[in-house]
Formats: C-alpha cells, structure tokens, sequence
C-alpha cells in the first residue's frame, strides 16, 4: 500500500514535469487513520492528479486535506477546464475506480466542473 506522506512527493514530482504549480498543503498530518483508508485515499490522488495532468490543460493545482471527529474531506483542484466530450464508451476507468475503492470504505466523491474541476473526496473517520 501506499501511505500518503510518500504519494504527496510523487504527486508533486507529476506536476512539475507537467509544469502544473502545486499550490497546496505541504503538510497532510492525519491521525489515527486506518491503513486501508489511506490507501485509498493515496490511490485517489494519483488518479486526480494524473487526470489533472492529462486532461485539464491547468496551470494550477492544490491538494487539501481536512480532517474533523466525523469525516476527512480530500479536495483535488485545477484551474483547467474539465471535458465531458468523451462518451461513455471510451471514457476511461478512473473516476469510476476511485468511486468504487471509496464505496467499500463508505466514503463519496463529488465532482465540480464549474470553475476548473475539483474533486471533493470524503471519508468517514471512524472505519474500522
Ligand atoms: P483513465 O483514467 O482510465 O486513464 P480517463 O482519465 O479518460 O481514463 P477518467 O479518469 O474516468 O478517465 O475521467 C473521465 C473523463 O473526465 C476524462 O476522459 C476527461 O474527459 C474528464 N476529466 C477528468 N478529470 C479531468 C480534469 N481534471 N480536467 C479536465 N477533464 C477531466
Ligand atoms: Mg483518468
């Protein structure tokens, strides 16, 4: 599995060949956060930011995360604009597997698409 502390680094690695600015948290300190939820969550920031990098034509992207007593809350965010030109039959699995992966976690994912994308990704804290 993944641990996001080392995803972060490679996250930010993607974005600067891609020329993309990170402009978001350097620190993701969460506690007490079961193996299996951050792994998830790692997955889904590598398959945000590669879609970031393939897709948005951004300049910019930030990475929050926020954790309270009940949920954390991932927020992936370009200022690109999203294409919703692709039809269902060659779109590609990857907002598809994040949704599923968060599912068994009982998490969701919520997608914006009106000034850039951002991708509002929540978990609740309390999986055992
Ligand atoms: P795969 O992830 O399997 O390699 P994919 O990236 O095309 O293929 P998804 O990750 O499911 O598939 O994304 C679906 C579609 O949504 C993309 O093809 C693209 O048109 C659009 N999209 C997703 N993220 C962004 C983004 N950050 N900016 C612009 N468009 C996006
Ligand atoms: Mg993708």
């Amino acid at each position: 599995g993944i641990r996001l502390k080392d995803e972060i680094v490679r996250v930010k690695q993607i974005l600067k060949a891609a020329e993309i600015n990170y402009e978001g948290n350097q620190d993701f300190s969460i506690k007490n956060v079961p193996l299996l939820t951050e792994n998830i969550l790692s997955m889904c920031m590598k398959e945000a930011v590669n879609n970031v990098v393939k897709h948005s034509g951004a300049s910019s992207c930030s990475i929050s995360i926020e954790q309270s007593w009940k949920e954390l809350v991932m927020t992936i965010h370009d200022n690109g604009v999203f294409k919703s030109d692709g039809d269902k039959d060659t779109r590609g699995s990857g907002l598809l597997g994040m949704k599923e992966r968060l599912e068994f976690i009982n998490g969701s994912l919520e997608l914006q698409t009106k000034e850039g994308t951002t991708l509002i990704i929540r978990v609740p804290n309390d999986v055992k």
